[in-house]
């Protein structure tokens, strides 16, 4: 049976080395998107259990997860900023702290906890380039007016969100001084801002002078990052080969027969394809159909060039042979002694990893 394996070991591991780097300042543990792909509930678990105590999410049922198992002092921040009020009610009553990233929203907001007897936490988010949500620079009087006029926010907060922290260095710096110039801006007018925050994980592990108050990190604790570090992938594929074949030469496999056998080649072949995040990118969505043509297209020409994907069996590192299906790949095994249910191990990443039971281990 597939299943995606994460490890416990290296997951600690990769936090210790952030703690190090953090030097102090909390990190907020993102674990948006099903954790990753690894289970927000599993994920969150284990770093509560190595001492972190917030964490972010975009989802309600990811706050309803925590607190029904637990999570009962733990700090939760809503990264989206939303304005539908029965969405907000729950979240109050989750006790999450609410981004605000609009004059509506704050209204919206400030109404219900008036409503509701209530004061509702929130951290005021300022757009400085991703464009989705957020108070524009310009905008720093209207965030004034805001600490001024709304009697039932407590504003505990301030952040952004750096779209090109992995890339661009100057927009990232550019992105850094105008979010710096905006909290100074509240401060001169006598404000409290509260906690100040603004690295994701690649602004934490590039610019330590960005810091702040606290960092927000998701992929880095995955050890997955666009850039060399010194953190480890967390996860893998497990499967098993499901049939062995001996292909005579000239004989193809996989669709487009862009791989025949030079050789009597023999065959192993592995349930996992790219339905299951197998050599899918982040480029490519492939629940559509020309998006899925696209990414057909590039593993044919990784082909063409020579470009092998492998899979390890037996310890060993095996090359996979024709283009990936959506729900099997086959790989060259010539000359290896394996066996129907021997293990096979493939990289994948686990945002992508579908329709497989994902499992903590050691
Ligand atoms: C996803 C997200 C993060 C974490 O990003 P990583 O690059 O995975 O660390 C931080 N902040 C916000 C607002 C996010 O949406």
């Amino acid at each position: 049976m597939n299943t995606y394996v994460v490890s416990r070991e290296l997951l600690e591991q990769n936090l210790r080395q952030l703690k190090k780097q953090a030097n102090g300042v909390p990190i907020w543990a993102v674990i948006k998107g099903d954790g990753y792909g690894i289970g927000a509930l599993p994920l969150a678990e284990l770093l509560a259990d190595n001492g972190i105590e917030h964490f972010c999410i975009t989802e309600v049922r990811e706050a309803e997860l925590l607190r029904e198992n637990g999570f009962r002092e733990a700090q939760i921040l809503m990264l989206r900023s939303i304005s539908d009020r029965e969405t907000l009610h729950r979240l109050l009553d989750l006790n999450v702290i609410l981004t605000v990233g609009s004059w509506e929203v704050a209204q919206e907001i400030d109404a219900l906890a008036r409503e509701r007897a209530d004061i509702a936490e929130v951290h005021i988010k300022i757009d400085t380039g991703m464009g989705r949500y957020g108070f524009l620079p310009s905008e720093t009087e209207r965030v004034i007016a805001l600490y001024c006029e709304m009697k039932h926010l407590a504003i505990g907060g301030i952040y952004t969100h750096f779209n090109c922290a992995y890339g661009d260095e100057k927009l990232t710096r550019q992105e850094f001084t105008a979010f710096r110039k905006v909290v100074a801006q509240l401060r001169a007018a006598g404000l409290e801002t509260g906690i100040v925050h603004c690295c994701n994980s690649s602004a934490f592990l590039k610019y330590p002078e960005m810091h702040c108050d606290a960092v927000r990190l998701g992929s880095a604790i995955l050890g997955r990052m666009p850039f060399r570090t010194k953190l480890r992938p967390v996860g893998y594929m497990e499967s098993e080969i499901e049939a062995l074949r001996t292909l005579p030469k000239g004989h193809s496999t996989g669709y487009g027969a862009v791989w025949t056998a030079k050789r009597e080649t023999q065959l192993a072949i592995v349930p996992v394809g790219w339905y299951h995040g197998f050599h899918v990118s982040c480029r490519y969505n492939m629940t559509r159909a020309s998006d899925r043509f696209v990414a057909v297209l590039a593993a044919f020409k990784r082909l063409l060039r020579k470009e092998l994907t492998y899979v390890e069996i037996g310890g060993k590192q095996c090359p996979v042979v024709g283009a990936i299906g959506m729900l099997h790949c086959a790989v060259d095994v010539t000359g290896m002694s394996c066996a129907v249910g021997d293990r096979v191990i493939l990289q994948v990443n686990p945002l992508h990893q579908k329709g497989v039971k994902v499992a903590y281990r050691k």
